[in-house]
């Protein structure tokens, strides 16, 4: 995954840190050219909390750089006109802020955050001149594909105006950044890929990715204290991210994952107040995700089960084949119908790793909060834990379960687990040795029918 400071150096061969200013715009969804109030997520000042204020843009530049100062070592600047709509506004007047802060000697990249609808030919000429002398971004809010959703946001334009944006701009050789909201409400992980996918096939350059924030100064205050809708959890944001990022192409950079919400006026959710926390968080997922490219962790879908069952029969037939007395011999597939895995399934309990080039499941499992096989075992009911059932993978796709098992260990990090269980069955030395090596400690022994197994534990937090 590319971030936007691997971008920057790439490009500019330094770190290049925001200033974000104020234009004094307005925009067509709250003055009642488009609608009234605003998206519901924005805040009173325009989704710009944390921007310069004053006439003058060379002032406000100074003031801001002071405020990033004490950061920034050798690193430039982008001049980044965050409130409201950028562009809604005459063109002479969008003409003389824009070529002041593209003059500035500070100042390496100029940053525009507007809506797509508010790009006239004259705005997109104007930034393609200014492209000419310093490199300009413009950055898109499209925050979702989903129909639904853009009605409920209030967004007031169709998902074509974004793609035809992002052509215009790319024809003035301008860079795309699109804004992406995630955990809108009623929006489901399949729903987040959808926009996510639908902003890389109209090939824009980066995306942020922000998560839903609960501001006092929005309208969807209203709805969250009438209670009809709950903002992501920690655990929950997370998996999505493990589930978005590895299917973001290399040359898409990411410039921002986490989101900066006021302070003083969010109210939900609180924990992403924690930054350093949320950062640590996404940082492992993100280097993961790295190490094991190609592949995507998440939950199954529901007519996705008959193929798990499927590579848990060719699992059985290997295992006659090479002479290994376990799941063939225990009748696995009559104890565990695919009845069981739709239950499972159902309580969002059933994962798969997919190779995402061919889409294809390559391994997968069952992970349960609850085991009765470790009921007898001391500390069964002090520790969380994620029991894992059902593991298996692919016979042609070799190493896969070893990449599953990474995943795995690090989602029950994410959902704060204390513990992850297994087991193996207790005349299993290969596996046995391998569940060593990754530092699964036997805790115990298990008999479920004809199966005998040692229970394993290694600790998560
Ligand atoms: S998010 Fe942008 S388009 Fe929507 S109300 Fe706020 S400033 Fe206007």
């Amino acid at each position: 995954m590319k971030t936007m400071n691997d971008y920057c150096r790439e490009k500019f061969g330094k770190k290049l840190y925001k200033l974000s200013l104020d234009g004094g715009f307005t925009c067509p969804n709250r003055d009642g050219t488009k609608g009234t109030g605003g998206c519901i997520f924005c805040s009173s000042s325009g989704s710009g909390d944390f921007a310069e204020s004053g006439n003058d843009i060379n002032i406000q530049i100074e003031k801001a750089k002071k405020r990033v100062s004490a950061k920034n070592k050798d690193g430039g600047y982008i001049a980044y006109f965050q409130s409201f709509t950028s562009t809604y506004a005459p063109i002479e007047k969008l003409r003389k802020l824009f070529t002041d802060a593209v003059n500035h000697p500070d100042i390496d990249v100029l940053s525009v955050a507007t809506r797509p609808d508010c790009l006239s030919d004259d705005t997109v000429r104007l930034l393609g001149e200014l492209n000419k002398i310093k490199p300009v971004w413009v950055e898109l809010g499209l925050q979702t594909s989903k129909k639904e959703s853009i009605s409920y946001i209030g967004r007031c334009y169709d998902n074509e105006v974004y793609s035809d944006a992002v052509k215009r701009l790319h024809k003035e050789g301008i860079y795309v950044i699109t804004h992406i909201i995630l955990g809108l409400p009623g929006e489901t992980a399949e729903d987040m890929k959808n926009t996510l996918l639908f902003a890389v096939d109209s090939k824009t350059d980066g995306v942020k990715l922000q998560l839903l924030h609960v501001l006092s100064d929005s309208r969807l205050y209203s709805d969250y204290q009438k209670g009809s809708f709950e903002t992501l959890t920690k655990a929950e944001y997370l998996e999505i991210l493990m589930s978005l990022i590895p299917l973001l192409p290399d040359e898409v950079a990411v410039h921002r994952l986490t989101g900066d919400g006021n302070k003083n006026t969010l109210v939900s959710p609180l924990w992403s107040a924690d930054k350093k926390a949320v950062l640590n968080s996404v940082n492992r997922i993100v280097g993961l995700t790295e190490k094991h490219k190609g592949y995507v962790f998440e939950k199954i879908k529901k007519e996705e089960i008959p193929l798990m069952f499927s590579i848990i029969l060719s699992r059985m037939k290997w295992m006659d084949e090479v002479g290994i007395d376990q799941w063939n011999n225990t009748f696995y597939d009559e104890v565990y119908p695919v009845s069981y895995y739709e239950e499972h399934r159902r309580a969002g309990e059933v994962f798969v790793l997919r190779e995402i080039s061919t889409g294809e499941i390559v391994s997968a499992a069952v992970l349960k909060s609850e085991d009765d096989r470790w009921e007898h075992i001391a500390d069964y009911s002090t520790k969380s834990a994620f029991y894992l059932h059902n593991f298996c993978s692919r016979i042609d796709k070799k190493g896969t379960g070893k990449i599953f098992l990474d995943f795995a260990e690090e989602y029950a990090r994410i959902c704060e687990k204390d513990v992850f269980r297994l087991d193996s069955a207790e005349d299993n030395a290969v596996l046995e040795a391998y569940y060593e090596s990754r530092g699964y400690i036997p805790k115990g022994f298990c008999i479920d029918g004809l199966y005998k197994g040692i229970l394993r534990e290694k600790e998560i937090k």
